[in-house]
């Protein structure tokens, strides 16, 4: 799309139309800045427009145009280019990523294109099976001639269980554990539905920090302060922001009372070379990974629901419970879809997983000799298709699977420089690579 028109999930100014795609904060740069958003119509979800004055108290409700999901709209444009009127019609379709989440579906005179932002497209799931509907109701037969793919997890070896089962996975650690204070790793938004499954199931109250009881209460979730608390003194299990689940915080906490952590992501099975950096470091640091790989570019995971992979050393565990969707959503979703072509979103500066390299065949333009494929299993040097990200439908987004726990820990070393050790009463987030 013509520069200077719509941007997503990115908030330097420019464009005439802005949309986010959700609250965390790896999507909403720059909707922070100085003076409050005044740069033009934000485009988000009913949800996500109720949560945002929270985040952002100098942000112009005026400014908003919430879109609920399956909702259209309709914008007229003018052409930086020409100066000759544009029109553009955006349907808002469920990412099921966190609360809130939307991908946006762009039809009109510059073609159709489609952004998904983060997503989950989990195969047998109610919610999946009407988001995909809904996407197909709104393209209507259309052709999508550019995707722009949420690719954190665009690779073959990526294959999450279903979120229940590892949802009751996590119960029986915690059930295993009576005696044990938990801690479990979350962000700002998001995995709420496991925290309501591990009360219930366990019959206990959570505690959540000041900041993330009221989004909760702003979500419609627990009015009635049943099971969401900020008393300590309430229950044992304690979800905190995820970058509190250190080894040195557990350590800590060890000296005071016997704890356990749980990290449910899907970050730490992608971790092989950091895997070898730790032992080579002399410590013991990822017994829970085992990856069978024959190159650098492939992995195979060996999970074993009986035998949860553990975090760290100590008593900690790390779970695959993603709002992201892994390889065989990301299929399903491309052999709905069958775009032109498709673009990954997630990249860092020096990798990027390029989901032309596994489903090239499921785009029409698969004739089309694509340099930028790379032979290395998708990961390349350069982030290729950073020529198109720098213009408008950039993402702004930094990261790449191979490198994510490095990059995770180097996030983790810089807030807690930041926070002067981890303050479970932060509100910032680290990127939502959940
Ligand atoms: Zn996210």
């Amino acid at each position: 799309m013509e520069e200077g028109l719509v941007s997503v999930d990115k908030f330097s100014g420019g464009s005439q139309a802005y949309f986010l795609t959700h609250l965390h904060q790896d999507h909403t740069r720059g909707l922070g800045a100085a003076g409050g958003w005044c740069h033009g119509p934000l485009y988000c979800s009913p949800t996500t427009a109720r949560l945002l004055p929270t985040r952002f108290p100098g942000i112009d409700a005026s400014l908003l145009r919430p879109l609920a999901p399956g909702a259209s709209a309709s914008l007229s444009l003018s052409s930086p280019s020409s100066d000759g009127p544009l029109s553009l019609r955006v349907t808002a379709i469920p990412a099921l990523h966190c609360p809130g989440s939307l991908m946006y579906l762009f039809r009109g005179d510059l073609g159709c294109m489609l952004y998904t932002g983060d997503f989950r497209w989990e195969l047998g799931c109610d919610e999946a099976r009407r988001a995909k509907q809904a996407l197909l109701d709104a393209l209507d037969g259309d052709t999508v001639d550019t995707l722009y793919l949420d690719n954190t997890y665009c690779h073959p070896s990526l294959n999450f269980p279903p979120r229940p089962v590892v949802a009751e996975q996590m119960v029986n650690i915690i059930r295993a554990h009576p005696d044990h204070e938990v801690i479990i790793g979350v962000d700002t938004l998001g995995k709420e539905d496991l925290l309501l499954h591990i009360a219930t199931a366990l019959q206990t109250k959570i505690w959540v920090w000041p900041q993330r009881l009221l989004t909760m209460h702003l979500l419609g979730i627990d009015e009635s302060h049943e099971i969401f608390t900020t008393q300590t003194s309430l229950t044992r299990i304690r979800a905190v922001p995820r970058y509190s689940v250190t080894i040195e915080n557990l350590e800590a906490l060890n000296t005071e009372c016997p704890t356990i952590g749980i990290m449910p992501s899907g970050i730490p099975w992608l971790c092989r070379s950091s895997e070898r950096k730790a032992k080579s470091n002399g410590r013991a640091q990822a017994k829970y990974i085992r990856c069978k790989g024959r190159d650098e570019g492939l992995m195979e995971m060996d999970y074993n629901p009986l035998s949860p992979p553990k975090l760290f050393e100590k008593d900690s565990y790390a779970l695959p419970y993603s709002e992201h969707a892994c390889f065989s959503e990301l299929e399903d979703f491309m052999q709905t879809v069958k775009p032109s072509t498709v673009i990954g979103i997630v990249s860092s500066s020096f990798c990027y997983v390029n989901p032309r390299h596994h489903f090239r065949h499921l785009c029409l333009d698969s004739d089309v000799n694509d340099e930028r494929v790379d032979t290395k299993g998708g990961y390349t040097d350069k982030c290729t298709p950073k020529g198109k990200q720098s213009g408008s439908m950039n993402s702004g987004r930094k990261e790449g699977p191979d490198l994510h726990l490095n990059l995770y820990r180097s996030k983790v070393k810089m807030k807690r420089k930041e926070c002067c050790g981890a303050k479970i009463d932060d509100t910032e987030e680290l990127n939502g690579v959940a």
